[in-house]
């Protein structure tokens, strides 16, 4: 494992967004949480929404006076071909799970927590793929507590996967998911629930005029698509769960009804989902022949910010999803989303209020609340300001710091 170094945060510059009896609780957790040692291990420190999390997360922390580090897995490819076939299997899909392939997850997971050389009063395992560690470090750090962050939704689970990570829950003190449903499917009740949440200070989500004039990527100028016509947009990994290629089916029927709308399909390449390249390869062949489709990859943050402010209409196809900070990011945009009613989606959009919900293999609903927003400017501003409010109120930073302080001095005591 390896620390991961995060760029300074203060609490003090989120005024604006802290009520001060959330102030006072942060402090108090804070408080009570001095002279003990948080870590947090992941897989990855660039890419996803784990790594979002922890780089606002973790530093935040820090500044309100806990002491916490940040620690990713050190693991060969073959791991993440492992750790990407668990995650598939616990989304749903039946691949068959080998002894090899747990061999070589129990092998690295171990090795990790064997090299852990601090010791810490609170351990946070984020997803399956760490999930691993819990026997070795309950056994080395028996006074340690151990929390397990499973940022995916399992209700659709592949038995013999979740067979084979429920066999190393029985170290976690607390598990953490997202929603009330993940915890019965993991048949845990005494798991707490918290919703992710967004940075609103970071160059992806602040507003444009205060990020730096000359910080490249931005411009709306620098992007290949035309700001004056409608742009869909989809964020997210190049992951068949994403349906990028849905996508490209809805914006195909909206085209077909008349639109001259462009669609941008934005998806970084992390260093922990080996899929990336494939499902990009399938998307580009699939629309080599349409000048008014751009795959983006790799954009810096603020490009991000820029795609999501250009959108008219931003679309979240997933046909399960965890969360989807990209819907929270996006609404605080005031940009509309078009979201599937899967997993974590339906937290975040109310149909008709800031967004359409869908089902996942409707594309023609898709198309359809698409085309509808992209035709009314007026319906599009409403729902947009609706959505900022949505984020405003229940998916800021703040107010997830506040509930993991809970847990951890919760834990810890
Ligand atoms: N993201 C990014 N660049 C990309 C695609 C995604 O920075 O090209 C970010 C996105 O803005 C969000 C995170 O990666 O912060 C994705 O988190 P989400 O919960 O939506 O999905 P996950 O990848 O964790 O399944």
């Amino acid at each position: 494992m390896h620390p991961v170094e995060t760029a300074a945060r203060r609490l003090s510059a989120y005024d604006q967004y802290l009520d001060p009896q959330r102030r006072s609780e942060i402090r108090e957790r804070a408080d009570a949480l001095a002279g003990e040692r948080i870590a947090h291990v992941n897989t990855t420190a660039d890419g996803g929404g784990v790594a979002e999390i922890l780089h606002a997360l973790v530093p935040l922390s820090a500044d309100v006076g806990v002491d916490v580090d940040w620690y990713v897995m050190d693991a060969p490819d073959g791991f993440y071909e492992v750790t990407k076939t668990i995650h598939n299997g616990l989304q749903g899909d039946h691949t068959p799970i080998t002894g090899e392939m747990r061999e070589t997850y129990r092998r690295v997971t171990r090795e990790n927590a064997t090299a852990l050389e601090e010791r810490y009063d609170a351990i946070v395992l984020h997803d399956p793929q760490s999930l691993g560690m819990a026997p070795v470090l309950a056994d080395r750090f028996p006074d340690a507590t151990l929390l397990w962050r499973c940022h995916i939704d399992p209700t659709n689970a592949a038995q013999p996967y979740l067979e084979f990570v429920e066999s190393f829950l029985d170290p976690i003190d607390r598990t953490i998911v997202s929603h009330p449903a993940y915890a019965e499917a993991l048949d845990d009740a005494d798991a707490a629930i918290v919703h992710p949440a967004i940075d609103p200070l970071t160059e992806k989500n602040r507003p444009l005029e205060e990020v730096p004039a000359d910080l490249e990527g931005g411009s709306p100028d620098e992007y290949p698509f035309d700001d004056d016509r409608p742009l869909v947009v989809q964020v997210s990994r190049f992951d068949p769960w994403k349906d990028p290629l849905g996508v490209v089916e809805a914006y195909r029927r909206v085209r077909e009804a008349g639109s001259d709308v462009q669609l941008v399909l934005a998806g970084g390449m992390p260093d922990d989902d080996p899929e990336g390249i494939e499902i990009h390869r399938e998307v580009a062949a699939e629309t080599a022949d349409d000048d008014d489709v751009y795959l983006l990859t790799d954009l810096p943050d603020v490009g991000i910010n820029v795609l999501q402010r250009c959108a008219d209409v931003a679309v979240q196809k997933s046909l399960r999803e965890g969360f989807a900070l990209t819907v929270s990011e996006t609404l605080w945009k005031e940009t509309p989303v078009v979201g599937t009613n899967v997993g974590g989606i339906p937290l975040q959009i109310e149909d008709g209020e800031n967004g359409y919900l869908v089902d996942p293999d409707d594309i023609g609903a898709t198309a359809d609340r698409l085309a509808r927003l992209l035709a009314d400017d007026g319906l599009r501003a409403r729902l947009g300001k609706r959505g900022r409010e949505t984020v405003r109120d229940r998916f800021l930073l703040p107010r997830l710091l506040e509930e993991y302080l809970t847990l951890l001095e919760e834990g810890i005591s």
